[in-house]
């Protein structure tokens, strides 16, 4: 019997210090660190450790309405809206240069705040931010209106404006790419930011806007925030002076902070939430490699990811030789201090998380699914858990239908395309899919079938800043990156005048 036989961090020799310190812990608010106006404090920690690392400023309804009044400042009066776009690109593109430079202390910071592998977050995830900034920097002085033949008789032309304050609420799993999938565009067309970052992890936002301000980013353009929801958040949400919502989280939070948008200035809300992705391994699949992608499909970023495969579809005939080997590869995951080389698996977030993937786990096992491997926590201190595999599994129990948000694997068996099809789209979520066949027929019907808003065919979690992402259903409103996040932070504003005899007519 496998169960519990994991790999451990003592078995890789390296580990690598953080190389950085904890520099920044109050809001920055008007381009100045401050304390809350409170007074007030909260913990934050190590998720290897459950030790607290800092003490961070605790923002509540107060310190909101200083930011906002900031931004409102730096937006109404400039200079921010009011600079050249050219401008505001050549600031985008020094910050992303600055994130390059300080890219290993970013990073030590995020896995030490977050628990992700440090060789995640150093090789893919800071290098992903300056990409992002970079993008939006490009496309700063390319927003245009257009000109409208109408009815002949007018000069209709549309400008494409900055929305005005925007206030951003993100969450801890990916804290500085949520950060960039915000900021980036938001800037990019002129609008003013109060971000306020996920309690679990203040620290690298803090950081990163102060790397934005020696880039050249005047004061109260963005104003970073630590605190609570029902607080801050909820501050944010229903404030009269914030133009544009935007959050990422879970769909319950989403839910309200809608309503205190609607119910405040009804400011426009994009939302990015959770999902429950179907991940589909078609009969004529290469199992070894479909194995592989599905596993990291789910067991990536500890299992915390919004996208992730957490419904592994298996056709019935190769059901049993996938089965066998996603069993195996799970036991070979690394799990230990995502500080040390080669660790494929940091701790969980939280105590709350932890105890809430746990609970998910046992009630699994108390449905009759069937425990494969792993189900138990890993160590004594932290919150890791181990790489938890489960076949026959049905879809209507809680561990096929709820977001785990932990390393957990649920197995399903599938008869054919049609079953499929339906069990996949029979969830309220549709956030993202993967599909694994060489068979192009195949892969054209379930992308067009899946109601998801990414489909990624043969690969999975592809991210780049020009790809755009997005859920249908309850997994969101409204899509992030690319060319389609621009339309989330304008305005667009006819103008119309009288063509006075006009050529053509
Ligand atoms: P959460 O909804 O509890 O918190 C997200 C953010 O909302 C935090 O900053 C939190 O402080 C704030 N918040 C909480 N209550 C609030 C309130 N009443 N008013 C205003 N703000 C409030 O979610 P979480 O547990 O931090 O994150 C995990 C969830 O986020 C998962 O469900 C995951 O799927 C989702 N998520 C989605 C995406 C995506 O792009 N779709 C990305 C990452 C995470």
């Amino acid at each position: 019997n496998e169960i519990g036989r994991y790999s451990t961090a003592a078995a890789v020799e390296e580990l690598i210090t953080p190389p950085v310190q904890i520099s920044y812990t109050q809001n920055l608010i008007d381009g100045k660190f401050v304390d809350a106006a409170s007074g007030r404090t909260f913990p934050t920690y190590d998720p290897r450790t459950a030790e607290v690392i800092a003490h961070v400023a605790e923002a509540d309804g107060e310190d909101i309405d200083r930011a906002v009044s900031a931004a409102r400042k730096a937006f109404d009066e400039g200079p921010w809206p009011k600079m050249t776009p050219y401008q505001r690109s050549l600031i985008l593109l020094r910050f992303a240069d600055l994130v390059e430079k300080h890219n290993d202390e970013l990073a030590a910071l995020e896995t030490w705040n977050n628990g992700k592998p440090y060789e995640q977050a150093v090789k893919a995830e800071i290098p992903m931010i300056s990409r992002l900034f970079r993008y939006y920097a490009g496309w700063a002085d390319k927003i245009h209106g257009l000109t409208v033949p109408a009815d002949g008789n007018h000069h209709v032309q549309t400008l494409h404006e900055p929305i005005g304050v925007a206030g951003q609420i993100i969450p801890w799993n990916f804290p500085l790419i949520m950060f960039a999938w915000k900021v980036g565009p938001a800037l990019a067309c002129g609008n003013t930011i109060v971000l306020k970052t996920a309690e679990q992890t203040p620290l690298t936002a803090l950081y990163a806007a102060k790397l934005f301000h020696e880039a050249g980013l005047p004061p109260g353009v963005l104003n970073v925030v630590s605190g609570f929801g029902p607080t801050a958040g909820a501050a944010l949400a229903s404030h009269m002076d914030v133009d544009k919502l935007a959050f990422t989280g879970s769909t319950d939070t989403g839910k309200i902070v809608l309503e205190l948008a609607a119910r405040s200035n009804l400011k426009p809300v994009t939302l990015e939430l959770g999902g429950k992705s179907p991940f589909i391994v078609c009969e004529d699949a290469d199992i070894d490699k479909a194995v592989e992608l599905a596993h990291f499909a789910l067991f990536f970023n500890q299992g915390q990811c919004c996208c992730a495969g957490s419904r592994t579809y298996v056709h019935e005939k190769v059901y049993d030789e996938f089965l066998e080997k996603a069993r195996a590869r799970a036991i070979r995951r690394t799990v230990g201090d995502p500080f040390k080389k080669g660790v494929e698996q940091g701790p969980q977030i939280d105590s709350e998380q932890f105890k809430k993937v746990l609970r998910y786990i046992r009630s699994g096992i108390e449905s009759n699914a069937t425990l494969e491997c792993g189900g138990e926590r890993v160590g004594s201190k932290g919150y890791f858990i181990q790489p938890t595999v489960f076949s026959n599994v049905q879809d209507d129990m809680l561990i096929a239908q709820d977001e785990i948000f932990g390393p957990v694997q649920s197995i399903l068996k599938f008869k054919d395309l049609d079953d499929v099809i339906r069990r996949a789209n029979n969830t309220r979520y549709g956030l993202a899919a993967g599909i694994f066949t060489k068979n192009i027929d195949v892969a054209n019907r379930l992308t067009r079938a899946l109601r998801v808003g990414s489909v990624w065919v043969n690969c999975f979690d592809v991210f780049d800043a020009a790809i755009p992402f997005g859920g249908y259903k309850m997994s969101g409103i409204g899509r992030e990156k690319g060319i389609y996040s621009l339309k989330n932070y304008l305005q667009v504003k006819a103008v119309i005048t009288p063509l006075q005899n006009p050529a053509w007519l």
